[in-house]
Order: C-alpha cells, then structure tokens, then sequence
C-alpha cells in the first residue's frame, strides 16, 4: 500500500464520511486562507455544519478515523467487501489535525464516525482516545460529536459520553428485517439496548447536575441517522421506527439520510437511489410530529401507498385533505389551529399571538409577520381579507403548490 499522508488521509476520510447525515452536513466548504493548499488548507474536505447544544450553526471536521471494515453492510461504500482505497489516522494524529485546524479557524468541533478495525471494543477505545487526547492533551474545548458503535462495551460507551457533547448510534434501516437481510453483522436489539444505555447516563447527568462529578457522562445528547431507500419500508414504517426511537431514547434527532447507490451494488439493493425530495418530506413530516402535534394518521393515509406526496409539503397535503377545517380566523383561532395552517411557523404564529392582543390584525400585519403570505392567504380570515375562491375549489392545490422546478442535475 503506498504511504499516505495526513493530507492523503484527510481527502480519502473525509470523502468517506460524507454518507454520514447525523450531523446535519451541509456540504464541504472550501477554506483555505494562505492560498497554498498545504497542511493548514482544507481544501473543502471534511467541514461540515451543525448545531452545538446552545443553538449555535457551527463549522464541524467531519471524517472517519479510518474506513477499514470488517463488517459488510451492502449499502456502505466502506463495507469490507468494498474496493475502495484504505486509510486510517492515528489517534495522536487525528487530534493534532483537529487542533490545526480549530487554531486556523476552519472549524469549531469535530464529528468522528469509523469502520470496524479489529473488534468494535478496540475501535470504540481508538475513538474515544482522539476525544480524550483533544480534551485532555490539548486542552480543546470545542464541540465533538462521536459515532459510538453499539457492540462496544458499555464502560467505552461511557467513556465516550465523558469526553464528547453529542453521541450518536446509527440504527441505520427502519426494520430489524431489513437490518439483518442488509447488515447481517448489526443486531437491531443491540442497537436499541446501546441507546437505552446513553439515555440512562445522560438522565442520570441531568439528575446529578447540581452535585458533579468529574466522571459523569458529559454529552446532552444523542441522535440517529437511518437509511431511506436500501429497503422496501414505506414513509409511514419509516416515521413509525423515528416515533418510537423519540419516545423510547429521547434522542435529539432523527436524520434521514437517502440511500445512495455503491459501486458493485449487491442485488438485494435498489439499482438507483431514492429522490432526494423524498428525504426532505421526512425531514418535514418529522418536524410537523415533534413541534406541531401532529398524528402520524394524518400525514401518512390516503391514496399514497404510505408514502408522502413528493410534490406538497405534508403539511399542505394535510390542509388540502381537510378543507373543511379552513379558512382560520388569524384574530380568533388558538394557537394550535393556526400551526396547521399551510405556510405559518412557530415563530410566525408567536407573533400573530401577540401581536392580535393589541387590535384586530388586516392582512399586511400577517404579511408583515410571516415570510409569504401568498401560500398563507387561502387558508385565513383577517379583519379585511375573506379569501374569494372556494376552498372546495378543484383547482386549490394548483393554485397553491409551489411551481416545478427543474432541479439542477447534481441537486
Ligand atoms: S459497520 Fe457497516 S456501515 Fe459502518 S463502516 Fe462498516 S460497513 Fe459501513
């Protein structure tokens, strides 16, 4: 194998972990302030964004400690049985990046996911020796998230949670069936079983808070990241596992991640990947469960086969099989109403609250108060605005849809 530098690593680990969605990546940045692509250059690779616990949108170095693996999940590029070019940091090596990198300001935190080397107990020690190294070593006191892996033992996983913010355990297909069929080394149980731990620890932190102890649990939080469109689960299956997993392990998110097609595929997978737009209607139909209260009868039924409609947002889609529950009087509706209208937002319907305690509002002040209140027009009443066209109108959804657009070729 040729020697491969920290720079050749980087490019080939970084580019690895791009399949990883579980911290909200929104793609490679180029940063690169000398100019020279040297050591100090990302070259666009690894940098991705998230949020740290206190809401802020912060730049993560997202790589893999190494892409060796000696497990075989068929929808990885990194399975073992993948050909692909190998390459692994050392522990001391990979902090030392991460440091460069935070000293240069290209970034604030560090995601680290990994392959299988060896057993998942010497994977999992290698992993938390990077988070270790960074906190204690280098004194780094920026955000990490870490890729636990389930199979480790419990004393690593601890370990894991002292040093990092954010934990996370890929439960990776909405299906046991489909998980051993897929991943036939994962153990759905075992998964289960790893969140059920993490969430033990970080309520036992959250209990401890006012008496801490040095060697408690650290992180606040953990989330997931499963597949869509490596199996045959539907979107209602898919939101049904995402409920159970929310309610079951308290997890911060779930990140819906499309299936995207390996080279060598095995024929147990799709020959193409789903639509993006799907993963995108699963990011919506999830926020409308968690901060809408909506139930998951009314996102998913109808004549969709279990599936959302690529073309509306759920939420749109709901309005428009439920015309009966509108238009809503902005003056006079509860809150709760309000949150299903077509196109209003938390933050919009906050502001509607409060400012109706001071008149009656027209339909500018809701112009004012939202961000297009073209969308939101057919489904109010306002003290000056009764909507002219019937809600029974069969032309509704086309006046309200949003426009096609072609989307670009690589979007
Ligand atoms: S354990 Fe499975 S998903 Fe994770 S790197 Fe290995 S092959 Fe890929």
């Amino acid at each position: 194998m040729p020697h491969l530098n920290t720079v050749d690593k980087l490019a080939i680990l970084a580019d690895a972990a791009k399949y990883d969605a579980s911290c909200a990546s929104s793609g490679a940045q180029k940063r690169n302030s000398v100019g020279t692509g040297g050591i100090g250059s990302t070259e666009g690779m690894g940098i991705c964004h998230s949020y740290a616990p206190d809401g802020r949108c912060i730049s993560l170095l997202k790589v893999l400690l190494t892409n060796y693996c000696q497990y075989d999940c068929l929808y990885c590029v990194n399975r073992v049985s993948s050909n692909v070019q190998r390459a692994r940091f050392g522990a001391a090596e990979l902090a030392q990046l991460t440091m460069d990198f935070y000293k240069r300001n290209y970034i604030e935190g560090l995601f680290l996911s990994s392959g299988i080397i060896r057993s998942p107990d010497y994977t999992m020690e290698q992993m938390v020796s990077v988070a270790r190294l960074l906190r204690e070593t280098h004194e780094f006191n920026g955000y990490i998230h870490l890729k636990t892996i389930p199979d480790a033992a419990p004393e690593l996983l601890e370990a894991a949670g002292r040093y990092a913010d954010r934990l996370s355990i890929n439960v990776e297909l909405p299906s046991r069936k489909s998980l051993g069929k897929l991943a036939p080394e994962k153990d759905a149980s075992r998964i289960r079983s790893a969140m059920a731990a993490v969430r033990t620890k970080i309520d036992e932190k959250k209990e401890k808070s006012r008496h801490p102890n040095p060697r408690a649990i650290k992180a606040t939080g953990q989330s997931t990241q499963m597949i869509v469109g490596a199996d045959k689960s539907d979107d209602r299956k898919i939101l049904t596992t995402s409920a159970s997993l929310y309610a079951g392990y308290k997890l911060r998110r779930v990140y819906y991640s499309a299936f995207s097609p390996t080279p060598h595929p095995s024929s147990h997978l799709p020959p193409q990947p789903p639509p993006l737009q799907r993963e995108h209607r699963l990011y919506q139909a999830d926020w409308l469960l968690r901060f809408y209260k909506f139930e998951l009868d009314e996102i998913v039924s109808g004549g969709h086969n279990g599936m959302l409609d690529l073309d509306i947002d759920p939420k749109l889609a709901w309005a428009l099989k439920n015309r009966e529950r509108f238009p809503v009087d902005v003056n006079k509706a509860t809150r709760s109403e309000l949150l299903r209208v077509p196109g209003l937002g938390t933050r919009s319907v906050g502001a509607i609250v409060k400012a109706r305690r001071l008149g009656a509002l027209r339909l500018a002040d809701i112009a004012r108060l939202t961000t297009s209140v073209v969308k939101i027009r057919p489904f109010i009443v306002a003290r000056d605005w009764v909507p002219t066209h019937s809600l029974e109108s069969a032309s509704l959804r086309a006046q309200v849809a949003p426009v096609p657009v072609q989307r670009d070729f690589f979007g």
